[in-house]
């Protein structure tokens, strides 16, 4: 379900952001904005400030921050849709529902099924990578020299691309596969059709979308 941005808009502009954080937290009056406790997390003097000119809390000790909405989801768990109709509700509001074509639908369903492919992609490489740091001594030295423990390698992800055109095949079988090449791991020579990696001999530093997701690398 899609919720038309200017309901959100309206939605905002009807709710104040210190009613509904004043529910959870209790706010004192201090110049223009309202101070409190952060509840996000632990102090004992109040960092917290809610400005009912902006519509926006932010904590000056953890840097949290957002509307009305934001509070929602942050602080009570919700999710954006429950907490926009949380607050329309308040408000005697009525959430619209945007009308999606059966067409829309099925471009949505099959945008996501890329993405999905796509991830799944980049992960499998990610491991490949990450095996192939671990066998790699010149590859190991080149991080430790620069302070990078396994201990930390192991954190992030890091790996290693090995030297050679075409190290994918030997993980992706199907190595003209267009995924990747969308993916970014194989480029195509436009005028004669070949392929090969793009990371060659590079320690790879995986790319993390908010959801933790791989969404690409960095190589260097
Ligand atoms: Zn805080």
């Amino acid at each position: 379900m899609a919720i038309p941005q200017s309901f959100i808009q309206e939605l905002l502009s009807r709710v104040d952001v210190v009613d509904i954080v004043g529910k959870y937290v209790q706010l004192k009056k201090g110049g223009a904005n309202f101070m409190g406790l952060c509840p996000f997390h632990g102090e004992k003097s109040p960092s917290f400030s809610v400005s009912p000119t902006k519509q926006f809390f932010h904590c000056f000790g953890c840097g949290k921050n957002g509307n009305a909405i934001g509070f929602l989801m942050e602080h009570a768990g919700m999710t954006f849709i429950e907490a926009v109709k949380d607050l329309a509700q308040q408000t005697g509001m009525v959430v619209p529902e945007e009308q999606q074509s059966p067409e829309d639908r099925a471009k949505a369903a099959a945008a996501k099924a890329k993405q999905d492919s796509l991830s799944d992609v980049l992960e499998k490489a990610g491991e490949a990578y990450r095996e192939q740091l671990k066998i790699t001594p010149h590859a190991i030295d080149y991080l430790k020299g620069r302070g990078l423990s396994g201990q930390i390698a192991k954190r992030f992800g890091l790996g290693y691309a090995p030297e050679g055109w075409r190290s994918l095949a030997s993980i992706f079988p199907k190595y003209d596969d267009p995924l990747l090449a969308e993916s970014g791991l194989v480029i195509v020579n436009e005028e004669d059709d070949k392929r090969y990696d793009r990371f060659r001999d590079r320690i790879m530093f995986p790319i993390r979308n908010i959801k933790g997701e791989c969404i690409g690398f960095g190589g260097r």
